[in-house]
Parts: C-alpha cells; structure tokens; sequence
C-alpha cells in the first residue's frame, strides 16, 4: 500500500472554486484582469473592512516589493525589517537598491522587539542614514505587538511595512491582521492559510496606494491609446483565473482558521505531559492567532530528545516537520547588513519546529502523527 505523505501545510479546497474557475473558461476571462478579479478583491475589502482597498497581485513578494515602491525606496535608503522570518519579506529591500536592517524578535510573539526595533532607529539616524520603512511579520498567524511598533512608528515618522503574508484571519484586540499597516501584504501561495495557486494583495486605507499599485502592476502604461511609459512598470496582476480559486476560498477562510486552530489544541493535547516542550500559544487573549502552523520548543536538557530528533523521526514515517525561519541575519545571502538584537530569534531557530498544520488533515494521519509524537514523551 502507496503511504500518502503528510505535509507541514498543504491546498484545501472548499467546493466552490471551480466553478468560479469554469466562469472564467465560459466567458473566456482568462487574463490577468476580469470579474474574478475584481470580485476576489471586493471579498477581501470586505472581509478586512475598516475602509481597506485590495490590489490583487501576482504574489506576496510582488506585493511588498510595489509597497516600498509607494513608499519610495530607493538606492541608498535603510529599511528595518524583522530577522526571524521567510526571505521573502527581506528580498524586496534588496530589488530597490536600498540596505535591510535586521531586527531582533521578542519571545512572546516571535515577532519585532519593539526595544531592539528603536534602538535601531536611534543608531541609523545617529549614523545619517535614511530610513524609509518597517516591515514587521505575524510569523506563522502570531500578531506582532501592534500597539508599541505603531507608536514607535510614529514617534519616528517611518511607515510600516505589515507582512500579513502568514496571517489572514488573525486578529489583535479584535482588529484584523492585514489592516495594522500604512501598508499591508497577504499571500496566497499554495501552503498559506488561502490558495489561489499563488498569488498575493497589497492592503491600504489609501485608495491612492491601490490604484497606483495597479498601475505598476499592469506595466505602468499612460492614459494614450498607444503604449506610452513614464515610469517603470511590472507585470504583477492576479489572473482571473488564480482569481477565481480566491473568490472560492474566502468562503471557507473563516473555517480553516477553525480548524487550524483545532490543530493546535491537538498538539497541546498531546504535549500538555511533556516537560520541556511549549506549544506556541497567544500570550494574551489579546492575540488571535490563525495558528496558520503549529510550532514547538523543544528543550533538550529537560526533555532528552531535540527538535533534530523529532524531525528526524516524524521524516522516516513520511512526516513533514520543518525547523522555524532561520533568521535572515544569520543567512550568507544579508551576512553583510547591519543588525539589532541579541540571540532570542537563534534559540528560537535552535530549538524549534513546524508541525503538520493543514485544515485537512485526516484523522488517520493525526493518529499516526501522535503515536510518532507519543513515543517521544513516554520513552
Ligand atoms: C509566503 C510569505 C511571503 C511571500 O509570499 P509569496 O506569495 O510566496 O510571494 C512573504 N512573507 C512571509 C512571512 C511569507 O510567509
């Protein structure tokens, strides 16, 4: 018998998305523009509300590289960004000729040290640099501190930057996430909370950072019934298409998050014996994570097993498990850029691990998931 493996975080379709799909085959939408398209977006704002426009894109990436284009960043400028998270959130910075400076993470949420965060303002504008954005994560559906980096933010006058790439339908003091930056980023790649196959939006209460956002994504042409350019443009729309697969999804957004979280309880459930093992968890009822992957620490000296063995054994039952985000200034490609911080995200890297997170998974497969866990603890 073919044994099926288990991923960290895998599609899940709700029913509908093909239809949407055969819509766009039926009237031959099968661009990157269309009612899908533009449908996909209007869920989003509504979704998100609080007077929040979507620019559907091709990718997350894309998104955040047009949101420090509208925020212009340029060669030569700084833009901090947390250390601890997907190189996709750093990669952007790069593009634009400007220096990531790397930030810390508290061990709470993982996320941006608001501490570290403003002595790195203080030094790089003691040093005469130009900073031009913050780019914080909600790392695996966890809200960043929202309140302190906010009033950090504009203490110093430097917009944020929000990668909500991890984290649609999290929420923070009841406010959703995607809706904390001047400008916001959500992903639909395949292993993300949503699908469309891959895709992404760049999130505003600015409809001018929407439209321009647009403009640059469709190849930046002037109003002219000829193809005229004064500005640089990108090829970055979300196809109808991929459209479609969104419009379907968002139906189903709010129950994967359920069952997302189920699967975190889950693995309280099988680790609340354990010592030396945490469960990632909301510090506060304050936070509401999406629990887009359950996480663990594993603390070796208590517990006499480590993160590496877990991965290890989880492997050879065709289990995947995966170590946190390996932070980006420990990465060869940013060995160069400046960074603030002690060694919280380094442990962090050390001793933790991504478990099997889907809203799919099947009972089978969590059975087998907690005898490989279970022998762990007992022995
Ligand atoms: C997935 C992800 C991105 C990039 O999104 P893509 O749609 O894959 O380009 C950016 N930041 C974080 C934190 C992510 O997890």
């Amino acid at each position: 018998m073919q044994v099926q493996k288990i991923y960290l975080s895998s599609p899940h379709m709700g029913g509908t998305e093909q239809s949407f799909v055969k819509e766009a085959f039926d009237t031959n939408w099968i661009a990157p523009l269309g009612p899908n398209v533009v449908g996909f977006e209007k869920d989003l704002e509504s979704y998100l509300g609080n007077g929040n426009h979507v620019a559907a894109l091709s990718s997350g990436t894309a998104a955040l590289h047009l949101a420090l284009i509208l925020l212009g960043v340029g060669k030569g400028d700084e833009v901090i960004c947390q250390s601890m998270t997907f190189s996709a959130s750093a990669n952007p910075i790069v593009y634009q000729g400007a220096t990531p400076i790397f930030v810390d993470s508290e061990p709470e949420t993982w996320n941006i040290c608001p501490n570290h965060l403003e002595e790195a303002i203080k030094d790089r504008i003691a040093k005469g640099k130009k900073l031009k954005a913050i780019i914080a994560v909600h790392l695996y559906g966890m809200p960043y501190r929202a309140e302190e980096i906010k009033k950090i933010s504009e203490k110093y006058e430097i917009p944020i930057i929000e990668d909500s790439a991890e984290a649609l339908g999290s929420t923070y003091k009841g406010q959703k996430c995607g809706t904390f930056g001047d400008i916001s980023i959500l992903s639909f790649n395949g292993n993300k909370i949503i699908t469309t196959s891959g895709g992404g939006a760049l999130v505003s209460r600015n409809l001018n950072h929407k439209e321009k956002a647009i403009f640059l994504a469709t190849q930046a042409r002037d109003a002219a019934p000829h193809y005229q350019h004064s500005e640089i443009g990108y090829n970055y729309r979300l196809s109808n298409i991929s459209a479609g697969i969104g419009r379907g999804q968002m139906q189903v957004l709010d129950k994967h998050v359920g069952l997302r979280r189920k699967m975190n309880q889950f693995y309280h459930e099988i680790f609340q014996k354990a010592k030396g093992v945490k469960v990632f968890s909301e510090p506060t009822s304050d936070y509401f994570s999406n629990h887009w992957l359950s996480c663990i620490l594993i603390d070796k000296k208590l517990c006499g097993f480590s993160s590496e063995d877990i991965r290890l054994a989880m492997a050879e039952n065709n289990i995947e498990s995966r170590p946190l985000w390996k932070p980006m200034h420990l990465q060869p490609v940013f060995r160069n850029a400046p960074y603030y911080g002690s060694t919280v995200s380094e442990k962090l890297f050390e001793i933790g691990l991504c478990l099997p997170s889907g809203s799919n998974l099947k009972v089978e497969e969590k059975v087998k998931i907690n005898d490989v866990l279970v022998r762990f603890i007992d022995n």
